[in-house]
């Protein structure tokens, strides 16, 4: 097993410095917490397999009136929009980590041979499940999986991590559009999927939300939940460990019962890093779980 976990670990030649950048931090990770070695070795390869083939994206036509038109009425912009990229390139992008999980990771192995199958038999429709998630149908995709008898949590993942080399890029061609228009929603304004942190930016620390689907970033009022719009800051708190409060915590909302993961930049994020931070803030989770929150 370690000689796997050095592999995975070791750098490649032709790879891009924030994608190395990335996997060294995982491996410092996997050597400094035992308990993460499986999560930052399976994001290793997952990121590698994202990043191992090109994912050309078409440009988007959305008018500025349309986007205006949709922002105003608190619509994601990609709301019932055909994605602008190739269904075969999204397939074979999701094979590359189906392969990827099943190499890496022993408890996902025969989960990630179930979903190959399921593609290359033309039983998994993952066009279709990728216009249902950013169509705003994401919470109901996990029961359909269920009745299909396909592993929902792993397929939810794959695709995510599937559609955000293509997303990303989308979510810039959008900004122009974004630009001056107010978003005061918790949901992204381009995907409608919600965040998967929030940075707190700068000596300032304004908080900037962080979509984990297209990786697009939005500015909100510190004392407001995301979920549930509450602004009484007696039901708003934190959870923590002690000693790296100033670096990371997580907001909680004792009205409905949210979280949501902190982490102090003085940059954005890129997209390898965020992934980096969903297997380093993992602890948040657990410590929020525990005490009775939830995400969305
Ligand atoms: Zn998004
Ligand atoms: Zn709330």
């Amino acid at each position: 097993v370690a000689g796997t976990f050095a592999r995975i670990f070791n750098r490649q030649a032709a790879e891009s410095t924030d994608i190395a950048g990335a996997v060294d931090k995982l491996a410092k990770l996997s050597a400094t917490y035992p308990d993460l070695q499986a999560a930052a070795a399976l994001q290793a390869a997952l990121l590698r397999a994202m990043y191992a083939a090109p994912a050309p994206v078409q440009p988007l036509d959305i008018s500025a009136a349309t986007a205006a038109t949709r922002l105003a009425a608190r619509t994601p912009l990609l709301h019932g929009v055909a994605l602008p990229f190739r269904e075969q390139d999204l397939r074979g992008l999701f094979l590359r980590l189906c392969a990827s999980a099943r190499k890496q990771s022993e408890s996902h192995a025969s989960a990630a041979t179930v979903l190959e199958e399921a593609v290359r038999r033309g039983r998994l429709d993952l066009w279709a499940l990728s216009h249902k998630l950013i169509g705003g149908a994401g919470s109901t995709l996990g029961a359909a999986l269920d009745a299909q008898e396909l592993p929902a949590a792993l397929t939810m993942t794959l695709l995510r991590l599937a559609l955000l080399p293509f997303l990303e890029q989308v979510a810039v061609q959008l900004a122009p559009l974004r630009a001056g228009q107010a978003w005061q929603q918790g949901y992204c304004p381009s995907c409608g999927a919600w965040p998967i942190l929030a940075e707190q930016r700068g000596l300032d620390q304004f908080r900037y939300l962080r979509c984990g689907l297209c990786a697009d970033s939005w500015e909100v009022d510190r004392i407001w939940c995301v979920f549930c719009h509450n602004r009484d800051h007696l039901q708003l708190g934190y959870v923590q460990v002690e000693g790296e409060e100033q670096k990371q915590r997580a907001a909680t909302c004792d009205v409905c019962h949210g979280y949501l993961k902190l982490r102090s930049t003085l940059t954005p994020l890129s997209v390898p890093e965020l992934l980096v931070e969903e297997v380093a803030l993992v602890h948040l989770d657990l410590i929020a779980l525990e005490k009775g929150y939830a995400p969305p």
